[in-house]
C-alpha cells in the first residue's frame, strides 16, 4: 500500500480509506511498476502517525519551518544544505517527510484547490501534499532537496526576482557576487515553480478517475513567457520564465517521467561554468531517507534548535 493516511482529522481518514485502493493503482499507473515499487518501499519506512502534525507548534517545533499555518504542507527535512553552491556538493546526507495537516487548514486549502463540485472535499489537498512526497520519493535528487541547498545561497527573497535585483543595485558587494545571487535566485525560483506546477498536474492525473476535479489543473499548453531583468551598472540581463507551461511543447504522457529525471529536462536562459558544474554535482550526492522520528535524532540542526528552544524556556 502506498497512498494511506496516518494522522487524526476523522474526515481525511474515511475520505482516503474509501478511495485507497483505487489511487494505488492510479499510482501504478502513471508512475510505472519499478518507481512505484521504489515509492512503496519508501511509503512505508516514511509514512507513519509521527510524519502527521496537526499543530503548528509541534511542526514548527519539529521541522524549524515558519510559515502561513493557513494551508497544508508537505515539509522535506534536509540535511545536505550546508555545502556552497560554488563548491558543488560532495556530502552525503540524510532526510525526511512530515506534513502538517490540521482541520482548519484542510478547510482553507479545499477552498483554494478544489473545484466548486468538491469544495468541501479535504482528499484532493491531501492528494496534493502527498504528490509532493512522491516526487520527493522518486526524483534523485528531489527537487526539494536541490532548492534546500540553494536556499541559504540566495542573497534574499528568490520568488520576487524583480525585487531582488532592485536591492543588489543599492548591496554593497562585487559586481560577480551579484550575477551569482541573481543567477542562484532564478535556479530556485524556475525549481520551484517547475515543482509546484508538476505536482499539481498530478494531483489531476491521479484524481481524474475519481471524477473530481481540481480549481488548478494544468490544461494550459500556452507557450513560456521569458521575461527579463537588469541590475544598474552590471553589465548582465537575466532571463527567466515568467509564464506559461514549463513542459511546453512535451507531450502530457511525457510529462510525469520528464518530471522524475527533471535534470535532464530543465533549462536555463543562461549559460555558466559554475552553474554547470553544480548541476553536475548532483549526480554524487547520496542520501538515505528516513522515518521522521529517527531523521530528527540524527539532524544536528535540530538539536541545535532544541537547545536554543531550551534555552529561551529558561
Ligand atoms: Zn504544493
Amino acid at each position: 500500500m502506498v497512498f494511506d493516511y496516518f494522522g487524526t482529522v476523522e474526515k481525511l481518514k474515511q475520505e482516503v480509506d474509501a478511495v485507497k485502493e483505487r489511487l494505488d493503482s492510479r499510482y501504478l499507473e502513471l508512475l510505472g511498476p519499478e518507481q512505484f515499487a521504489k515509492l512503496e518501499r519508501i511509503a512505508n519506512r516514511v509514512l507513519s502517525r509521527d510524519a502527521y502534525f496537526d499543530n503548528p507548534a509541534d511542526y514548527m517545533r519539529a521541522t524549524g519551518e515558519t510559515r502561513d499555518w493557513s494551508l497544508p504542507c508537505h515539509c522535506f527535512g534536509t540535511i545536505l544544505s550546508e555545502t556552497p553552491v560554488k563548491k558543488g556538493i560532495q556530502m552525503n546526507g540524510i532526510v525526511s517527510s512530515a506534513f502538517y495537516l490540521s482541520e482548519d487548514a484542510l478547510k482553507k486549502g479545499a477552498k483554494f484547490y478544489n473545484g466548486l463540485s468538491n469544495a468541501d472535499q479535504y482528499l484532493p489537498v491531501y492528494v496534493h501534499e502527498f504528490d509532493h512526497f512522491v516526487f520527493s520519493s522518486l526524483q534523485n535528487p528531489s527537487i526539494e532537496i536541490v532548492s534546500g541547498i540553494l536556499t541559504p545561497e540566495r542573497f534574499n527573497d528568490p520568488m520576487d526576482i524583480r525585487a531582488l535585483a532592485k536591492r543588489l543595485e543599492h548591496a554593497n558587494i562585487p559586481a560577480n557576487e551579484k550575477v551569482m545571487a541573481m543567477r542562484v535566485a532564478i535556479i530556485e525560483y524556475t525549481l520551484k515553480e517547475i515543482s509546484e506546477l508538476g505536482t499539481r498536474f498530478m494531483d489531476t492525473e491521479v484524481l481524474r478517475p475519481l471524477g473530481v476535479k481540481t480549481s488548478v489543473e494544468l490544461m494550459d499548453l500556452s507557450a513560456p513567457v521569458i521575461g527579463s531583468v537588469r541590475i544598474n551598472g552590471v553589465d548582465s540581463e537575466f532571463k527567466y520564465q515568467i509564464a506559461g507551461n514549463p513542459f511546453h511543447g512535451m507531450d502530457k504522457s511525457q510529462i510525469i517521467p520528464g518530471l522524475l529525471e527533471w535534470q535532464k529536462h530543465i533549462r536555463f536562459q543562461f549559460k555558466d561554468p559554475i552553474v554547470d558544474e553544480f548541476f553536475q554535482s548532483l549526480h554524487g550526492i547520496k542520501y538515505q531517507y528516513l522515518p521522521f522520528k529517527e531523521y530528527l535524532r540524527r539532524d544536528k540542526k535540530h538539536e541545535r534548535r532544541e537547545r536554543r528552544l531550551a534555552m529561551k524556556i529558561k
